[in-house]
């Protein structure tokens, strides 16, 4: 731990940086959006991978074992879960956001790296940096009085048969 005192930036020093960040922002979209025909089948190149690889296949594998194949599943399959139209949705534009993004990382890795820095400052400043795992206090509620499957904390009513949850 660092003891030192954080020297406060002004709000002219604040909004100089959102200003830098959000120009870094606006430069990779207009680099993705003129290179969007190729930003998903570019060949990956990464060493021992066979032939065929691009970055959309690196993104898919990505997007199941970071994503699909986490608690997001559970909640997919559990009482209150959302279809899967709408995990496919989401596992989908993951997937295509990802490759973008290692298709930046390959083509303007110095982009990418101001990319990192910005959005990272934008939107990752309070995220946790090395906590893996993460216990919930509480999931479910209990049976349904009336039809005993399963109810999520968050449930007002049983998804399940309808009934309202006096609580
Ligand atoms: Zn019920």
């Amino acid at each position: 731990m660092n003891d030192q005192p954080v020297p406060t930036p002004s709000f002219e020093d604040l909004f100089a940086q959102a200003d830098a960040e959000t120009e870094v922002l606006l430069a990779v979209s207009r680099f993705l959006a003129t290179h969007a025909d190729e930003s998903q089948g570019a060949p990956l190149t990464a060493p021992g991978l066979p032939e065929g690889w691009t970055v959309r296949d690196e993104a898919n594998v990505l997007a199941a074992s970071a994503f699909r194949n986490t608690y997001l599943e559970e909640l997919h399959a559990g009482p209150s879960g959302f279809s899967d139209e709408e995990m496919r949705k989401l596992m989908i534009e993951a997937s295509a956001r990802l490759a973008e993004l290692a298709y930046l990382r390959q083509a303007a890795p110095d982009l990418y790296a101001a990319f990192l820095v910005a959005y990272g400052s934008q939107y990752c400043r309070r995220w946790d940096r090395d906590a893996t795992r993460v216990e919930l206090k509480r999931r479910y509620l209990g049976p349904c009085p009336r039809c005993k499957k399963s109810v999520r904390i968050t449930e007002n009513f049983c998804p399940s048969c309808g009934k309202l949850l006096g609580r």
